[in-house]
């Protein structure tokens, strides 16, 4: 009997049809995706195997650094996913996808469903499937909301997807303006809009990323708001609320698409981004 030395992985050779192999390059073209990463996600779902994918395009350094130029359409990151967050082309509002629907946050506060020929410079996706859930009795902060997520969270290393749903007693958000490009994300959301919001039914959707992603991401949890009505969303910075429904999904495989034009390549990534994504992104530092 033939026993693999390297069980679980190593090279597999498989035959397909021309066709086939044209339409996965363009596949791999139109996403960034890599062949492997394209035949794994077809698989999994012709299997049936679960895998967790965070989807992500460009990087948080780079948003720091005011690479704001879109260029993954909403039609693209659709294909990755049916939930997530991100934002627009020269950094215009904040993106929302729930259930399969993209959504634009606009800079006064409303929302509207996003078109598909829209471009993002950031965005993060997942197939969300709930790993556990949890009634949340009483949320009194921000700070209260990350401590009891993290309870729920399996692991420091891992990322996570987050979805929350209910009335909120209280919530703060802001939604970042149009900045030209090369003005970096501190500088650009320092005169974002913010709004206050009481008892609003809706959905916070978002990530928790590991702190050894912060080039990658924005470390700890980003949450997005939209509002059940499907008229306000934006970027969470503050909340409070009783028995909010909580579903976590743990995500153990990152797929990151990479800008291979414009600013993108002449862009300086090389410092920590992390004082400055706290400052731009940071929640919790507004009262809710
Ligand atoms: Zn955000």
């Amino acid at each position: 009997m033939a026993t693999s030395t390297v069980p679980g992985c190593g090279p597999l050779t498989v035959s397909i049809s021309s066709a086939l192999e044209s339409a996965l390059r363009e596949r791999c073209r139109l996403t960034g995706s890599t062949p492997d990463h394209v035949v794994q996600e077809a698989l999994a779902r012709l299997l049936e195997v679960e895998h967790h994918t965070v989807f992500q395009v460009s990087t948080a350094t780079a948003l720091v650094q005011g690479v704001y130029q879109g260029c993954v359409t909403v039609g693209t990151i659709k294909r990755h996913g049916n939930f997530g967050l991100g934002t627009y082309d020269s950094l215009d509002g904040e993106g929302l996808m729930l259930d399969g629907r993209v959504w634009h946050a606009k800079a006064d506060g409303s929302v509207v469903e996003a078109s598909d020929g829209e471009t993002a410079p950031f965005w993060v996706s997942a197939d969300f499937k709930a790993d556990r859930s949890a009634i949340l009795s009483s949320v009194t902060g921000w700070d209260d909301l990350c401590a009891q997520l993290d309870r729920m969270r399996r692991s420091a290393n891992l990322f996570a997807a987050v979805r929350i749903d209910g009335t909120f007693d209280r919530i703060t958000y802001r939604v970042a303006c149009k900045a030209a490009p090369g003005v970096g994300l501190v500088a650009a959301t320092s005169h974002q809009a913010e709004f206050g919001m009481d008892k609003v039914e809706g959905t916070l959707l978002g990530f928790w990323s590991p702190s050894y992603a912060r080039n990658f991401n924005v470390p700890g949890y980003h949450l997005h708001l939209l509002s059940r009505d499907r008229q306000r969303g934006g970027h969470v910075l503050g909340v409070q609320g009783h028995n909010l429904s909580v579903q976590i999904m743990d995500a153990d495989n990152l797929a990151v698409a990479l800008p291979h034009s414009g600013a993108f390549l002449e862009a300086d990534l090389s410092q920590d981004p992390s004082a400055a994504l706290s400052k731009a992104e940071g929640a919790g530092n507004k009262s809710a």
